[in-house]
């Protein structure tokens, strides 16, 4: 099989070790920018909430703004702060079992990353969170969260048969439902966001809850293809 995985919360914990350092930085950063705020932590608390139940840390920092009636203009500074800056000091984890489960997966299936973001820093991400790089045969990084195209030029740029590829994924309407529109298979990593990615649920092959249920997945996956 060719498997394609997302990075953030996928192969790395995002949402538990890097978001809630981020969100922090980006509300110093908004207060350094002239936010008022009556009480620092009990504000940082809120960002943590709404974040908890939002598809992205941009629509977390959007609701804040909202809710609390505060100026616009804050907001690319925040977006900064989480989406371009990183310091060594920001904990990059990857998912339980994520770098034995990826050394063993690449004995015998060919791997690729599809993420949203930035290169340089989801490439440092997956440095720091002691992923090695060469495992997969293409990482690419798109700035814009189409992830359809870049399967498909995936696909034929290998020279792939769709069934023979699967996608796994914590965001079930970015990473899955382009895969399966396209006649891959698809594992939802429900995870991270993915613990609240509504929508197309029915549409998902399998469910994991974590990296390590893969083997199993790939194994019910082969043996009902030589039964077909
Ligand atoms: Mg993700």
């Amino acid at each position: 099989m060719f498997i394609i995985f997302d990075l953030d919360d996928t192969l790395i914990d995002t949402s538990a070790c890097i978001t809630p350092v981020k969100l922090e930085k980006a509300l110093h950063c908004m207060v350094e920018e002239g936010l008022e705020l009556n009480n620092f932590d009990r504000a940082l608390e809120l960002l943590l909430r709404l974040d908890k139940k939002s598809e992205s840390a941009k629509s977390a920092l959007e609701e804040f703004i909202e809710i609390n009636d505060f100026d616009p203009k804050f907001l690319p500074g925040a977006l900064h702060e989480v989406y371009s800056s990183f310091s060594e000091e920001t904990p990059v984890f990857p998912v339980e079992d994520a770098v034995e489960v990826l050394s063993i997966l690449s004995y015998d299936h060919k791997m690729a990353i599809v993420s949203v973001g930035k290169m340089e820093l989801q490439m440092w991400k997956l440095k720091k969170a002691g992923i090695d790089s060469s495992l997969f045969c293409k990482i690419l990084v798109l700035e814009e969260r189409n992830k359809k195209k870049s399967y498909e030029a995936l696909i034929q740029e290998l020279n792939l048969v769709p069934s023979d590829v699967i996608v796994c994924g914590d965001r079930i309407p970015i990473d899955l439902l382009p895969a399966k529109q396209l006649g891959c298979k698809t594992i939802h990593m429900k995870k991270g966001r993915g613990l609240h990615s509504i929508g197309g649920e029915r549409e998902v092959d399998f469910t994991i809850t974590g990296l390590s249920q893969i083997s199993k997945v790939l194994a019910d996956l082969s043996k009902n293809q030589s039964f077909n």
